[in-house]
């Protein structure tokens, strides 16, 4: 059955106007003012004016938890599929992290298939914080080239006391691992670099990418929005071809410590001039968001996937008037940084992942995946757990 979803203000993320979308076998089949139906049998959803959006591609999760720094008291929890889909998050890509001691890839990939069976399109990356990194197969390579949920690698630690302090040369063999690995398997392999709040901060990045034969978008530094150092940095990493990643999940201690909330971040690049297209928001969903001072834990909270509509939220309360740049930076961007050819957009041929969210209420009641709706009027009918007691 086709289904037509008419009277939608269409942010592919380009601003569309009133379209009609007709979605088939998963996919966008048509984008148009008035589609032909010729006949066939549709259901029809009228959206009421709402704005249609393109599913969030999140390049930074950690489905089966991240993190618990402190002990094991505070090992974070698994992000249900409940929560991804009410935050409208239809592609997470799930990352170790700081634990692949206690957790492993074999875990996060079992938490990225149970995700994909029920119904969310998710990724995953080999690696964790940690250089040499864990794998599945035995190398990167292999990770890529055999296990089809890995995209890349990561989050790769640097300038960060939990980290391995990797060199350069290190930094530069894991990229061109996960290059070789992605170009067999036709896909990517962008490495995510967890960028801590060591004084080095990019300087090890900038140091890998001098002496080599690697693009500047081999690698996706996170958490850029740490300090203004660091992404006044970053700015100019991105003027040199990389994307960038912004956190959107935050605490208050956070900001008080100098983080850029991550909204602030995005337009600080815009008016700086950065190509709006190597810009990237992700939530961290389900890491630890530990603060320290002086090297001393002194608190841990966990985030949860809500941080990147929450931000839209925010975007349009504080009277942002072109939304595009902010769309962009949680769907096409993301989606293009990662090699997802299918996701981030609104366009024939895009998988039909798909939200429809009131700009005037900050409501997401509707949310498609590949065709499938998992929330409807506000009703999870994502698939449910078949083992009965
Ligand atoms: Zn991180």
């Amino acid at each position: 059955m086709l289904t037509l979803i008419d009277n939608a203000l269409v942010h592919a993320p380009r601003p569309l106007g009133l379209q009609q979308v007709l979605v088939a076998d998963g996919r966008i089949a048509a984008v148009a003012t008035q589609i032909d139906l010729q006949g066939a049998a549709v259901r029809r959803l009228d959206a009421g004016g709402r704005w249609l959006l393109p599913g969030f591609v999140d390049l930074l999760t950690h489905p089966c938890g991240g993190g618990g720094e402190g002990g094991f008291g505070n090992r974070t929890a698994e992000v249900s599929l409940a929560d991804f889909v009410r935050a409208g998050v239809t592609c997470p890509i799930g990352a170790l992290g700081t634990d692949a001691l206690g957790r492993s890839l074999e875990v996060l990939y079992a938490s990225v298939m149970a995700l994909r069976v029920r119904g969310l399109d998710a990724y995953m990356y080999s690696g964790s914080y940690r250089v040499p990194p864990v794998t599945l197969t035995g190398d990167v390579a292999r990770d890529l080239v055999l296990i089809e949920p890995v995209i890349g690698v990561g989050e790769v630690a640097i300038a960060d006391h939990r980290g391995t302090q990797p060199s350069p040369a290190e930094l530069r063999r894991l990229a061109s691992e996960s290059r070789l690995g992605a170009t067999i398997a036709g896909k990517r392999g962008a490495v995510l670099v967890h960028v801590g709040e060591g004084e080095q901060r990019l300087g090890p990045l900038r140091a890998a990418l001098a002496d080599s034969a690697l693009p500047a978008n081999s690698f996706i530094p996170t958490h850029c929005n740490r300090n203004q150092a660091l992404l006044l940095e970053a700015f100019d990493l991105a003027r040199h071809g990389a994307t960038i990643d912004f956190t959107a999940s935050t605490t208050p201690e956070f900001i008080a410590a100098g983080e850029v909330p991550a909204l602030d971040a995005l337009l600080q690049a815009l008016e700086a001039g950065v190509d709006p297209a190597c810009i990237t928001l992700s939530s961290d969903a389900g890491g630890s968001l530990p603060l320290y001072r002086a090297g001393e834990l002194c608190g841990l909270q966990q985030a949860g996937p809500g941080a990147l509509l929450a931000l839209l939220r925010e975007a349009l309360r504080r009277g942002v008037t072109d939304p595009e740049p902010v769309l962009a930076a949680m769907t096409s961007n993301p989606a293009r940084a990662l090699g997802l050819a299918r996701k981030g957009c609104i366009a024939p041929g895009a998988d039909a992942d798909l939200l429809l969210f009131d700009p005037a209420t900050g409501r997401l009641d509707d949310v498609m995946c590949r065709g499938q709706w998992l929330l409807r009027d506000n009703d999870l009918t994502v698939t449910p757990i078949t083992v009965q007691s």
